[in-house]
């Protein structure tokens, strides 16, 4: 686990594309590295009068194709690498679905659930004073990541506005609705999960109504996979949070558990549904399943279990669940990956309606923003689909060869300055 990089894969993944594509290395080397990095230490007054310094950070991948867009993060095991990497595949992201957004993200390093919830607000306020300088509705938009939510971002978006003097909910996308947030946001990441599981299933000829499914991660993410896809008629064997992971061969009632986990600070543990067992987080990715989709963090199938998993398909949720060493090994015994670049785009895509909602100050309906997010995810993956038939190449691969050629193009245009 020590010796894991992020940005490894980021560059390992971006050299394989350009290998397949014949592009030569001035066409991408500037994506290889991220192109602005801010670390701030944040000072915060905890209840008890003490003060505390956390560390956080705001990576800018790149900005070819617009200003940087990318979550923000709170969590123990946050660092500049990890938020390096996690930019790095918005800026691919965003081009895969045709976006006009480079890559940024942030993290700060703390558990918060340790924290009061003045404590996060403090923590979350003098973050956003301190990365103030680079994000703007035309410079850089964060959005909720791990552990971060609407009512975050809320105060991002009020500390900001504040510091300039007037109200901009363009600065922060996954807003609450009252204060410019978009319909449908919440769910999106979710949503675009189930539509590319749906997507690929019917290319399979697959019915998806026989599918066992287990999802590692109850979260945002996690959480609406696991309800839309067992919507569309599969079953849920397995799912778990950082507390453990729960199993029923018949069927989880996945309303039931998002009722129980919506109380802040209940984990899975304490989760008391009939006829479930307990399993590890470790052996959760192991179970006999036809798909398995990974919702929580990077590095989760690795070189350790990547041999022994049993899904048929596995889609990723997650930002960088699956390594490369990992995903050649998957690849060799022929179960196929949807990655992340692909899979979670729902989220970032309904985060560009949000901000378009934001600069025109109007509201779309629930439906147009979900038949658009329909519209985008498809043809991203029709697309995809299509260069891994024509060459071959995984989907991980295909994903980022299309992304590049567009990246590379536009770099092409735009040319280096001075
Ligand atoms: P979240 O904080 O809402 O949920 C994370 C879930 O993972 C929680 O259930 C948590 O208990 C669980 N978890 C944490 N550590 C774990 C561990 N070691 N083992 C097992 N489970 C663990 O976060 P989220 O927003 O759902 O994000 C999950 C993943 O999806 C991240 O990789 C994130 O970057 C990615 N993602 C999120 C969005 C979004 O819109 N929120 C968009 C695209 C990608």
């Amino acid at each position: 686990m020590s010796t894991y990089n992020p940005y490894d894969n980021v560059a390992a993944t971006i050299r394989d594309a350009a290998g397949k594509l014949g592009l030569p290395e001035n066409e991408y080397i500037e994506l290889m590295r991220p192109e602005r990095q801010l670390t701030v230490s944040i000072p915060v007054r905890m209840d008890d009068g003490s003060i505390k310094v956390f560390e956080g950070y705001r990576v800018q991948h790149s900005t070819l194709l617009g200003p940087a867009k990318g979550g923000l993060r709170f969590h123990q095991d946050a660092d500049e690498t990890e938020a390096s990497a996690l930019a790095a595949w918005m800026t691919f992201k965003c081009a895969l679905v045709g976006l006009p957004y480079g890559g940024g993200k942030g993290a700060v390093k703390v558990d918060p659930t340790k924290l009061s919830k003045g404590e996060l607000e403090r923590l979350t306020r003098r973050f956003a004073t301190a990365i103030a300088p680079i994000i703007g509705p035309h410079l850089d938009i964060p959005a909720p990541d791990v552990n971060t939510n609407a009512e975050v971002m809320g105060w991002i978006m009020d500390t900001y506005s504040t510091l300039k003097g007037y109200t901009i909910p363009g600065v922060i996308t996954g807003k609450p609705l009252d204060i410019g947030g978009s319909l449908g946001r919440p769910e999106a990441t979710g949503r675009g999960v189930m539509i590319v599981t749906r997507e690929l299933l019917k290319k399979l000829n697959v019915p998806i109504e026989k599918m066992r499914v287990v999802v590692q991660g109850m979260g945002n993410v996690g959480s609406v996979s696991a309800d839309l896809i067992s919507k569309l008629g599969a079953t849920i064997v397995g799912v778990s949070d950082v507390s453990t992971g729960i199993y029923k061969e018949s069927g989880l009632d996945i309303p039931d558990i998002m009722r129980f986990l919506s109380t802040r600070g209940n984990l899975l543990k304490d989760y008391k549904g009939s006829g479930i067992s307990f399993i590890s987080n470790d052996d959760l990715l192991l179970l006999d399943t036809d798909i398995l989709i990974p919702c929580a963090l990077e590095n989760q199938i690795n070189n350790a279990n990547a041999a022994k998993i049993k899904a048929k398909y596995i889609i990723e949720g997650a930002n960088g669940p699956t390594t490369v060493e990992a995903d050649k090994i998957l690849d060799d015994r022929g179960i196929l990956v949807i990655p992340d670049i692909l899979a979670n785009a729902g989220g970032v895509t309904v985060s560009y309606f949000e901000w378009v909602q934001n600069l025109q100050a109007f509201r779309w309906e629930e439906e147009e923003i979900n038949n658009r997010l329909e519209v985008i995810l498809c043809k991203a993956f029709r697309s995809v689909y299509e260069i891994h038939k024509e060459n071959n190449t995984s989907f991980r691969t295909s994903a980022y060869m299309l992304a590049l050629k567009r990246l590379a193009a536009v770099k092409r245009i735009r040319g280096v300055f001075p």
